[in-house]
């Protein structure tokens, strides 16, 4: 068979022909009922739902969903699909049950998240949820020691960075959106705030920035530590009173882990910077996140049992990991400014920006967004604790 982009009538003929997946939905075709939820940049995505049971539909387009006349080539599906078979190996309770991959369709069928809804509208509806970060901080923990060159012998390794290497699309975007366009003049850069332009022009003059920057894009290509999701925003976590779920795995390649930590802590700054008021509520959620993920590292990581760092004697563990949580820390500051930074003067920016109810209040938060986010990219060899950052980040 070959390519179509589905609608929800050819969606039910589709699913119909699966005698497996018809039987998880339950009855006849005409009964399901399908709705359209995509809302991310890049995909189509359809919730199915039958008297027995539910299953979503996430197909790949041939161009970017927002944007038709940029084209995206249609193997990122497999990469997700991949994504969802490794991160099955980690074991953790966050990740979402991949049900089948037509590779011919570019389409993932996979569990039905009823009736989570995303992090990033939760936030913004005010919604009453809290110490959501402990199970996003165990997710990245878990994802990166069933990966790490600490804890498997370097041929999975290998075999890992083999079966992500070819997702060059999306990294492509990542090197683009995220490590180069809000740096340089760009056709992909909305027309900012007329009032934003002298603070965008002076950090693309910024020599000491740009440096930190080129280093922060030779980590992101070079420190291949882990698998990561690479797309670990608040618009790829669904909720559901305490039921966490990490989705959209489409970015997924090897590389340094504080790179996931960065983003996720970022779309919480950025949250705190539209909405000040939440301030504290953030920084609880930032701290929660770091100490979590901090434990889950030291005690995952505790005997390294890889072809790398087992020849250390068991008294030089501690400092080992030490160590290597130090260097996660350093890139999740830096990455975490370069997000901020991007989703404010970038191409993808964020809904949470639309909670200001003045331009005047919008324009303060994008400033004082840009503003943290320079000095993170910035401090980011030379900040030591989550504390600083914290203080770095005072909205109010
Ligand atoms: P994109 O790659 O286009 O960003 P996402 O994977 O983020 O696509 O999915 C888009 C939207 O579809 C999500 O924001 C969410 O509302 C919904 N969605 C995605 N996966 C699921 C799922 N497994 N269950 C329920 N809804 C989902
Ligand atoms: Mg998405
Ligand atoms: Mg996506
Ligand atoms: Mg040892």
């Amino acid at each position: 068979m070959s390519y179509y982009a589905l609608t929800p009538d050819t969606l039910r003929d589709y699913l119909a022909q699966d005698e497996a997946l018809a039987s998880r939905l339950g009855g006849t075709a005409d009964t399901w009922h399908i709705r359209e939820v995509s809302d991310g940049n890049l995909n189509l995505v359809f919730i199915v739902t039958g008297h027995l049971g539910a299953v979503c539909c996430k197909q790949a387009l041939p161009h970017v969903r927002v944007a038709p006349t940029w084209p995206m080539p249609l193997e990122r599906a497999l990469f997700e699909a991949r994504y969802m078979q490794r991160i099955a190996q980690a074991k953790t309770p966050h990740a979402v049950e991949l049900y089948a991959f037509d590779n011919a369709m570019y389409l993932l069928v996979m569990e039905a998240l009823l009736p989570h809804q995303v992090l990033r509208s939760q936030l913004i509806a005010n919604k009453d949820i809290a110490c959501f970060s402990a199970p996003i901080a165990r997710y990245i923990s878990h994802t990166a020691h069933a990966s790490s060159w600490h804890t498997q012998r370097f041929e999975t390794g290998s075999q890992i960075l083999e079966e992500f290497s070819g997702n060059t699309a999306l990294t492509r975007i990542t090197v683009d959106l995220i490590l180069s366009d809000p740096f340089r003049q760009s056709e992909r850069n909305p027309t900012p705030e007329a009032e934003l332009l002298p603070v965008i022009h002076a950090m693309q003059d910024d020599a000491d920035l740009l440096r930190a920057v080129t280093h922060l894009q030779t980590r992101f290509l070079s420190a291949r530590q882990a698998l990561l999701h690479g797309d670990l925003h608040t618009g790829s976590i669904m909720l559901h009173d305490g039921d966490i779920r990490v989705i959209d795995g489409e970015f997924a390649l090897m590389g340094p882990i504080g790179f996931d930590c960065g983003l996720y802590i970022a779309n919480l700054i950025l949250h705190a910077c539209a909405a000040p008021s939440k301030a504290d509520f953030i920084r609880n959620e930032i701290q929660i996140f770091w100490d979590t993920f901090t434990e889950e590292m030291q005690r995952l990581f505790d005997r390294p049992q890889g072809d790398a760092a087992q020849l250390l004697p068991e008294h030089e563990d501690k400092a080992f990991v030490s160590a290597f949580l130090q260097e996660i820390f350093q890139d999740t500051v830096g990455f975490c400014g370069l997000e901020i930074i991007r989703r404010t003067i970038g191409f993808a920016q964020i809904a949470d920006y639309d909670l200001c109810e003045t331009p005047e209040a919008r324009l303060a938060a994008r400033q004082a967004a840009l503003s943290i986010g320079k000095a993170l990219v910035l401090q980011h060899q030379h900040i030591a604790s989550i504390a600083e950052i914290l203080a770095i980040f005072s909205t109010d």
